[in-house]
C-alpha cells in the first residue's frame, strides 16, 4: 500500500485530522471544505497504518447514495477488501443488526419494512377503525406524532398525556398502530432505530459483542442526528471505541424531523477527551458563490461560527432570472442546460434543485420535450415500483418478443421453476447466434437442447406470452392490461404475500388498470397501436431506459437530498416567498434559520456556476399563486449576482477542473524524505512522514508517530532513521 495515496491531496488541517493519534475527533467545516474527503482517507489511513481489520470499522452515512460512494473511494484508496465493514445509514446499520437479531429483538424472522407509504396507508385503516374523522385525525399527522415518539426514544407506556383528550387520542392511535405492526411482523422507518437501541440496551451480550467489534466508528454528516441516533451511537461505541464525527451547524436541515444540532455540543461532552479540528478552506465553489452563501448564512443568529474561503478563482457572478410563471422557468432552465451541453458540458455536471417534490413535474416536461434525460432522486415514481415494472414487462413482451430487458424480468416471475443455469444457457444462446433470449429460446426448445423440465417451463412461458397476445387483440387497451395482470399470474402471486406491502402492489396493479383507463394516446403517438404509444409514456414517466445509473443525465432533486453532493452547474427553482422559505416557516425564528441553512446547502452545491430562479406566477397543486422573489436572494450581497434575461448568454467556465493545489508535489523531495515513508525516531518511536515544509537547513517534515501524536520536526535534528 503506497501510504502517500493516503495524504496526496489533503491539506495540513485535513492531513491531521485523517492522521491523528486514536481518540475521539470532532472535525467541524464548511460545505465544500473536504469533511468527506477526510472520513474517506481516514478509514483508509485505519487499515493501512493502524492495521485495523474493515471488521472492525463502521461508518455512518446519510444516504445510501453517500455510503456507495464512499465504499467506492475507500476500495479505490485501499484496491483491498473491505468485507466486513459496516457501511452505511443510520436506518441501513440498525436493519441489519436486527436481521442478525431477530429473536433477540422479538421479531419474526421474516419482517417486513413498513415504508412511509404503507405506514400512511395502514394509519388511515386504524383511524377508520377507531371511528375516527379523517378530516380530524389526519393519518399523515398520527405519522409524525408517532415517529417523533419513537425518535425520542419512547413507547406508548412512557408517554404522559395529563389527560388532554387530544393528545390521548394519538397515543391510543400509537398504541393501536404499534400493536398491529407488532402482530403482522412490521417495522417503521423510526422503529427500525428504536428497537436496535433497545435491543442494545437491554442486550448486555449483544451490546458487548458490538462494542468488542467495533474499535473504529465514522460519522458523516453528524449535525443532522436525532436523538435516538445519538443514544444508538453511544451504545455502540464502548470504551475503547475511537469515534470521529464529522459536520457542519450551518447545514443542520432536518430540525423538522428531530435532528438536534447541540448533539455536536453533547459529543464533546460525551465522548472522552474529543477533541476539535476546524476546516477553512473550500475547495469546491469558485470566490462568487462562496461568498454569496457565507452572505446569506451570516443572517442566522444561532451558529457556531466559521468562515470560509477558497483559493480558486471569483468565477461567474450568480444569475438571478425572474421568470414569469413556472413554465417560463423550466424554459429558462431547460435552455440554459442546453446552451452548457452545445458547450461540451455533460448533463449529470447539472443538477436542478427544488424546495418541495411536487415541483419536479413541470421541470421534467420540460425535460422530456427537450429530450434530455435526467434522473430523480428519492421518492419512487409510480412507473418505477416493481408489481408495475413486472406487469410492463409483460405488455411489452406482447409488443415486441425481442425485448431482452422484459425477457429476463419476467421469465421467471412468478416463479416457474426456472434456475440460473437455464437462463445462462439461454443468454449464452443468444450471444452465440446473434439472436434475442426469445429467438434463442424458441430455438433450443425446437433443438431439443434444454432438460425436459426446464423445457417444459420455458416452453410454457412461451405459450402464455402467445396467449396473451392472441387473447387480448381485440380489447381495449385498460381490458388487455386487467387481462395481463390476471392471466400471467402476477395478481394471485402479489395476492398470496403477506402483509401491508402487498396489499399496496395489488392496489398499485388496480392503479394501473386506471391509469390505461386514463391514458389519451397523445397527438405525436396516434400512428401507434395504444399499447405502444402507453409503454413509451410509461417508459417515458419512468425515466426507464433514459436514465439508469450510468447513463448522462439531469439531476433533480429536493435541497435536502442534495446534501454532500456537487455539481459543476446547479439551478435553484421557486425560490419564491412563500416556497422557499415556505409558508409554514416564516414566523418562527428556528424554522426560518432552518430553512436559511437549507439555501445555504443549495448554493453550495454549485462548482462553477450557479443559477436562482424565481415565478411571478405559480400554479401548483391546482391553483395559481403570485409570489414575490424569496428574501433570501435579497440577503445575497449584491455584487456577487447579476439579473439575467432569456437571451444572456453565460458561458462555460473554461476549466472543469477543481481549483486544487498540490502542497504535496510542490514540496516533494527536497527534504529527503518521502510521503507516507515509515520513520524511527529515537525519543517518540515509530512514525510516518505525512507532510513537508521548507528546503535545506530550514526544511521540516510532519510525522503521525504511533504513540505520541503528530509533530513537526526539523529534519536536520530530528535523526529520523528510515525503516
Ligand atoms: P459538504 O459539507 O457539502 O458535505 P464536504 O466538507 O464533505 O462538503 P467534500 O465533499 O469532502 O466536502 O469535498 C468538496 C470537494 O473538494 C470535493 O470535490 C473534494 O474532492 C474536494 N477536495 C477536498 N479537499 C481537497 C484538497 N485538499 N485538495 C483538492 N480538492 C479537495
Ligand atoms: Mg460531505
Amino acid at each position: 500500500m503506497d501510504v502517500s495515496l493516503l495524504l496526496d491531496g489533503l491539506n495540513d488541517k485535513q492531513r491531521e485530522a485523517v492522521a491523528a493519534p486514536l481518540g475521539n475527533y470532532l472535525v467541524l467545516a464548511g460545505a465544500g471544505s473536504g469533511k468527506t474527503r477526510v472520513l474517506v482517507h481516514r478509514i483508509a489511513w485505519l487499515m493501512a497504518i493502524e492495521q485495523a481489520s474493515p471488521y472492525s470499522i463502521m461508518s455512518v452515512t446519510f444516504t445510501n447514495k453517500a455510503a456507495a460512494e464512499m465504499r467506492g473511494r475507500i476500495n479505490e484508496l485501499m484496491q483491498g477488501s473491505l468485507s466486513g465493514m459496516w457501511n452505511g445509514t443510520f436506518h441501513g446499520l440498525c436493519h441489519r443488526m436486527l436481521r442478525a437479531h431477530y429473536l433477540d429483538a422479538k421479531l419474526p424472522e421474516d419482517f417486513n419494512i413498513l415504508d412511509s407509504d404503507d405506514q400512511m396507508r395502514l394509519l388511515r385503516r386504524l383511524i377508520k377503525a377507531q371511528n375516527l374523522d379523517e378530516k380530524q385525525w389526519p393519518a399523515r399527522q398520527a405519522a409524525w406524532y408517532i415517529n417523533g415518539k419513537k425518535d425520542e426514544g419512547l413507547r406508548p407506556q412512557h408517554i404522559e398525556t395529563f389527560s388532554d383528550p387530544v393528545e390521548q387520542t394519538w397515543l391510543r392511535l400509537y398504541t393501536a398502530y404499534q400493536d398491529a405492526c407488532d402482530r403482522a411482523g412490521l417495522v417503521d422507518f423510526a422503529e427500525l432505530l428504536l428497537r436496535s437501541y433497545e435491543l442494545l440496551k437491554h442486550s448486555k451480550h449483544i451490546r458487548e459483542h458490538y462494542q468488542a467489534r467495533f474499535k473504529h466508528i465514522l460519522v458523516d454528516e453528524f449535525q443532522d442526528t436525532n436523538n435516538i441516533q445519538y443514544a444508538w451511537l453511544r451504545l455502540m461505541a464502548g470504551p475503547q471505541c475511537n469515534v470521529m464525527i464529522v459536520g457542519d451547524d450551518d447545514q443542520s436541515i432536518y430540525g423538522w424531523r428531530g435532528a438536534k444540532v447541540e448533539n455536536i455540543q453533547r459529543f464533546l461532552n460525551d465522548f472522552k477527551d474529543a477533541k476539535s479540528i476546524f476546516l477553512e478552506q473550500n475547495y469546491r465553489s469558485t470566490g462568487n458563490i462562496l461568498k454569496a452563501a457565507n452572505g446569506l448564512i451570516a443572517n442566522n443568529n444561532e451558529r457556531m461560527g466559521k468562515n470560509l474561503w477558497t483559493e480558486g478563482s471569483e468565477g461567474e457572478l450568480i444569475s438571478i432570472y425572474s421568470a414569469f410563471n413556472e413554465l417560463d422557468e423550466a424554459r429558462f432552465v431547460v435552455g440554459k442546460i442546453k446552451e452548457w451541453q452545445d458547450q461540451g458540458g455533460a448533463l449529470n455536471e447539472t443538477a436542478m434543485l427544488y424546495r418541495s417534490n411536487a415541483q419536479s413535474r413541470v421541470l421534467e416536461e420540460a425535460l422530456i420535450q427537450a429530450g434530455m434525460p435526467y434522473r430523480i432522486y428519492g421518492g419512487m415514481r409510480f412507473f418505477e415500483r416493481q408489481e408495475i415494472k413486472d406487469t410492463l414487462a409483460y405488455m411489452r413482451l406482447i409488443a415486441n418478443r425481442h425485448d431482452d430487458a422484459s425477457f429476463e424480468r419476467v421469465v421467471n416471475t412468478p416463479a416457474r421453476g426456472l434456475g440460473d443455469r437455464t437462463l445462462d444457457t439461454i443468454r449464452m444462446a443468444a450471444r452465440d447466434r446473434g439472436a434475442t433470449m426469445w429467438q434463442a429460446c424458441v430455438a433450443l426448445l425446437e433443438e431439443q437442447a434444454l432438460a425436459g423440465r426446464a423445457a417444459n417451463s420455458l416452453r410454457r412461458f412461451i405459450e402464455l406470452v402467445n396467449a396473451l397476445e392472441d387473447d387480448t387483440r381485440d380489447m381495449l387497451l385498460y381490458q388487455q392490461t386487467d387481462e395481463v395482470i390476471r392471466n400471467s399470474g402476477l395478481r394471485a402471486m402479489y395476492e398470496q404475500e403477506k402483509g401491508e406491502k402487498a396489499q399496496a402492489r395489488v392496489e398499485n396493479l388496480e392503479e394501473l388498470v386506471t391509469a390505461t383507463r386514463q391514458f389519451e394516446v397523445p397527438e405525436e403517438a396516434v400512428e401507434m397501436s395504444p399499447l405502444s404509444a402507453f409503454l413509451s409514456h410509461a417508459a417515458l414517466e419512468a425515466g426507464e431506459g433514459q436514465a439508469d445509473d450510468f447513463e448522462d443525465a439531469v439531476q433533480l432533486m429536493t435541497m435536502h437530498s442534495a446534501k454532500g453532493l456537487e455539481f459543476p452547474v446547479v439551478f435553484m427553482v421557486g425560490v419564491e416567498e412563500g416556497m422557499f422559505p415556505s409558508s409554514r416557516t416564516t414566523e418562527e425564528v428556528g424554522r426560518l434559520e432552518e430553512e436559511r441553512r437549507l439555501c445555504y446547502v443549495g448554493m453550495t452545491r454549485a462548482m462553477q456556476k450557479l443559477y436562482i430562479s424565481h415565478a411571478e406566477m405559480r400554479r401548483l397543486y391546482g391553483k395559481d399563486n403570485f409570489h414575490k422573489p424569496s428574501r433570501f436572494i435579497r440577503e445575497i450581497p449584491q455584487e456577487h449576482i447579476e439579473e439575467v434575461r432569456m437571451k444572456a448568454k453565460v458561458s462555460r467556465p473554461a476549466s472543469s477542473g477543481r481549483f486544487s493545489q498540490s502542497v504535496v508535489s510542490e514540496n516533494f523531495n527536497q527534504t529527503g524524505y518521502t510521503l507516507g515513508q515509515r520513520v524511527m525516531h529515537p525519543k517518540f518511536g515509530e512514525g510516518t512522514i505525512i507532510n513537508f515544509e521548507g528546503s535545506g537547513a530550514q526544511s521540516r517534515v510532519q510525522v503521525a508517530f504511533n504513540g505520541e501524536g503528530i509533530k513537526w520536526l526539523v529534519t536536520q535534528y530530528a535523526k529520523l532513521q528510515p525503516m
